[in-house]
């Protein structure tokens, strides 16, 4: 079995705290043979982070941009899912907003971003929000609004392009009632919309509202919040 998971409020805590649920997802699922691969807007070098801290062997990074995995001898490889020219595209772009909104609160890791970059969209005012999404628009520009960060790329870019991409190449022998995926926010609804097996934790009540396609089974109650509720309905697998 494989499990794909978000990272932010859904393995953590309201975006922030990685609590010890954290680490026994990680264990009871590494101790069941079974693998989890984590699904994030975070940066690529999230994914290094997490590779080499945590009995992972792959995740994918920056809302479905970008492979990172370990090879056969224990190397952290990249694989970027969009075209040279789109990752061009997008680096004039920026520019072009940095032009237009110099104060726009680019995220510090934008600059270790390969394939999107990010605001940090609780820095700034609604109304600035709504413009910068308009100019987005305007461009042409994809954007996404997780629960920490307002994401933005070039190219088809998406947590469920990633994941079928990964399963193609990386698991072409999983079986589709084997692969579950985790998520709590707007970010993760291609998973939700074209992902048989979608969980959603029980703190996505707060955008749930804004969702088109909500995920196929919908977690209720404080007990499952985020990892608590990863954790509770993993067990009902077994
Ligand atoms: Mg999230």
């Amino acid at each position: 079995m494989i499990f794909f998971s978000d990272f932010d409020g859904t393995l953590t805590l309201e975006g922030r705290e990685l609590t010890k649920d954290f680490f026994d997802i990680i264990e009871f699922i590494h101790k069941k043979n079974h693998e989890l691969v984590i699904v994030s807007g975070r940066s690529i070098s999230w994914g290094h982070f997490l590779l080499t801290h945590f009995p992972l062997k792959a995740c994918i990074m920056e809302g479905g941009g970008v492979i990172v995995y370990l090879d056969e001898r224990g190397e952290i490889m990249e694989e970027p899912l969009v075209e040279v020219s789109e990752l061009d595209k997008l680096r004039s772009f920026t520019t072009k907003l940095k032009h237009h909104y110099p104060h726009v609160p680019l995220s510090r890791d934008s600059f270790g971003r390969l394939t999107d970059r990010a605001i940090e969209f609780h820095l700034m005012e609604q109304s600035w929000i709504e413009q910068v999404m308009d100019f987005m628009n305007v461009e042409k520009i994809h954007y996404s609004k997780s629960n920490v960060h307002i994401n933005f790329w070039c190219g088809n870019i998406s947590k469920y392009l990633g994941v079928k991409h990964f399963i193609e190449r990386y698991r072409p022998h999983l079986l589709e009632k084997d692969c579950w995926f985790f998520g709590d926010a707007p970010n993760d609804e291609s998973m939700f919309e074209l992902f048989h097996n979608s969980v959603g934790v029980s703190n996505i009540k707060h955008c749930l509202h804004r969702l088109k396609h909500k995920p196929r089974i919908i977690l209720e109650g404080e007990e499952n919040a985020g990892p608590k509720g990863v954790l509770n309905f993993i067990k009902t697998l077994y």
